[in-house]
Formats: C-alpha cells, structure tokens, sequence
C-alpha cells in the first residue's frame, strides 16, 4: 500500500481506538470488484469501522476491508460517499 492509504488506516485506527463496539447489529456489504480504493468510506467512517487492505485481484491492488464491524453504527456515511457503489449498509435487511 501506498504512504496515503497507510495514513488513512492510522487515522482509522485512532479513531476506532475512541469508541466502543456498537450495540446494533449492522450489516456491511462490499463489492470488491467495484472498489478502486480510495479511501473515501475509510476517511468518512466516525468509527473506524473500514481499512484499506492489499488486494491483487482488485486492478488498482488495494480495496475497502470491512476490518471492525461491531464497531459499525449503521449510519450510512460510507455508502452515501462511495462514488462506485461498492459499500451497502443494512441493505438485505432494510429491503424486506
Ligand atoms: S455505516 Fe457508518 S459506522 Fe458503519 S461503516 Fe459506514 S460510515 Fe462506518
Ligand atoms: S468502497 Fe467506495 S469509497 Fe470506499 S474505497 Fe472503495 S470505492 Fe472508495
């Protein structure tokens, strides 16, 4: 990973290191094939919820790693700022 995607991890990290897992039961759905990772969910999560990880079968070699989802609140910032829509919160479950 590159220096960038290492400091949005760290910042992640801290902020996670803050809060408490939630309550909620949350599901986080990804579609790795969408992610191109850029960080954007990673910066946007209060909670530290969501890392950027290696991936070589993603082409741009890094994607969005759901890391903590206990930590995760359900407030959908990461799927309102995913310009790929490759990152759903809750969507099977708000569905039926
Ligand atoms: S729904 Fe909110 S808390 Fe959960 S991963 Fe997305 S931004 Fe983070
Ligand atoms: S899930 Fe969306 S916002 Fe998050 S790293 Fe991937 S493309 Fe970017």
């Amino acid at each position: 990973m590159e220096k960038h995607e290492i400091n949005a991890n760290k910042e992640a990290l801290n902020k996670r290191s803050k809060k408490k897992p939630s309550t909620k039961n949350n599901i986080i759905k990804t579609v790795p094939e969408y992610c191109k990772g850029c960080g954007l969910c990673v910066d946007i999560c209060p909670t530290g919820t969501l890392l950027l990880g290696d991936a070589i079968e993603n082409k741009f070699g890094v994607s969005i790693v759901v890391d903590a989802p206990d930590y995760c609140i359900g407030c959908k910032m990461c799927e309102m700022r995913c310009p790929d829509f490759a990152i759903f919160v809750n969507y099977e479950k708000e569905k039926v």
